[in-house]
């Protein structure tokens, strides 16, 4: 779905990711795994056209579709959901799909999605912080993309907020759609994902797949530091 190849971005003298490539294939969950600064929103700014490159490349689908063509086809929540607080969700979702020319119809199976089909006629600011990042997810889905990008998508929720969203990507996974998510939480990759890119300072430890990486040598060092500082096993 996606390929990234020897990708660098410079902020000044900043180099926030550093020759990074990989692979993303279709019907896996991937994870962008990093602490704090380590280069997971730069990588998907990049991919989405919302931040330049300054070396490298990254191609959508099959190399032949334009990345405006391609973006169609790709769903992301990469900062906080901008509804409006006095609309109702599901009179915040119709804007959004004439804006998306999606047909009406897909607002209902999206909320079902995310568990929020009996709330839709509650305005949006009553919503928990929780809801509100689901109601995201349900947006990000209109349009049915084959890809979903999610920027950190458990921050700042409470334990039962964060299994429900974690439960809510696991489902729309197995029905199908290719997930990539950036995340600082060790944890959260591990319960979430199936395939994973560590980065630190921009620069890629490991790729491959979660489960291997866990039955790695030094692992353990790995789990003892896991919320932050998860790095230095692959040091
Ligand atoms: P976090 O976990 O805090 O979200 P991150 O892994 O998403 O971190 P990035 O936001 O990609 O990290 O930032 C990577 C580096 O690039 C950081 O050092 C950051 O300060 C820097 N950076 C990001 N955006 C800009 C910008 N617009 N201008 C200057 N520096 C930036
Ligand atoms: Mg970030």
């Amino acid at each position: 779905i996606l390929s990234i190849n020897n990708l660098t971005k410079k902020f000044g003298y900043l180099t926030a990711v550093k020759n990074l490539s990989f692979t993303i294939k279709k019907g896996n969950v991937y994870g962008i795994l990093g602490p704090n600064g380590s280069g997971k929103s730069t990588t998907l700014g990049i991919v989405l056209n919302v931040v330049n490159k300054t070396e490298g490349d990254f191609h959508w689908f099959d190399g032949n579709t334009s990345t405006h063509d391609a973006l169609k086809k790709v769903g992301a929540i990469i900062e906080r959901p901008n509804f409006y607080p006095y609309m109702t969700a599901e009179q915040n979702l119709k804007l959004v799909c004439k804006i998306k020319d999606v047909p009406l119809s897909k607002i209902n199976e999206k909320l079902d999605v995310v568990g929020l089909l009996e709330r839709k006629d509650s305005k949006f600011q009553t919503y928990s912080l929780g809801m509100k990042q689901r109601l995201a997810i349900a947006s990000a889905l209109l349009n049915d993309p084959e890809i979903l990008i999610l920027d950190e998508p458990t921050n700042g929720l409470d334990p039962q907020g964060i299994h429900q969203i974690r439960k809510i990507i696991k489902q729309i996974a197995a029905k199908g759609t290719t997930i990539l998510l950036a995340s600082h939480l060790l944890d959260e990759v591990e319960k979430v994902c199936s395939h994973v890119v560590v980065l630190r300072k921009g620069v890629k430890l490991y790729s491959g797949r979660v489960d291997e990486m866990i039955s790695s040598h030094g692992f353990f060092e790995l789990k003892s530091n896991k919320e932050t500082e998860l790095i230095t096993l692959l040091e």
